[in-house]
């Protein structure tokens, strides 16, 4: 998607500062951070939202969680513990349409969440 913020990550015109990096997938620190640890796992192919995830997508989503275990490990959050977050249209407050994992750590996480 030529415009969409991620995808221009992906292709790296929008520096970002890059956790991990592979063939399928870019992780990278949130720009806005809401938790000392805040990091963005993004497929590098475009999705809207979770909502056009198919089955046959589940090699990349089981690629992802190994991921999102790599920054845990890396941040030293694993054993503390975490949160990942898929906000997801409008009332879920996904702001850019490119599915997204949000893992936020380093500190207690509070429930219900905002
Ligand atoms: P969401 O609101 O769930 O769609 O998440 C989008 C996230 O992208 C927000 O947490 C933003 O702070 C983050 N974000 C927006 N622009 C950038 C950027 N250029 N680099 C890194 N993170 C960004
Ligand atoms: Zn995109």
């Amino acid at each position: 998607m030529e415009n969409c913020l991620f995808c221009r990550i992906v292709r790296g015109e929008i520096p970002s500062t890059k956790v991990f990096e592979d063939d399928q997938i870019l992780a990278f620190k949130d720009i806005e951070p809401q938790a000392p640890v805040h990091v963005l796992v993004v497929p590098k192919k475009h999705y809207d939202s979770i909502m056009q995830l198919k089955a046959e997508d589940g090699a990349l989503l089981a690629h992802v969680f190994e991921v999102i275990q790599y920054v845990a490990n890396e941040f030293d959050i694993a054993e503390k513990g975490f949160r990942v977050v898929v906000n997801t249209g409008k009332e879920g407050g996904q702001s850019v349409d490119h599915v997204h994992f949000h893992v936020l750590g380093g500190r207690s996480m509070e429930w219900p969440p905002g």
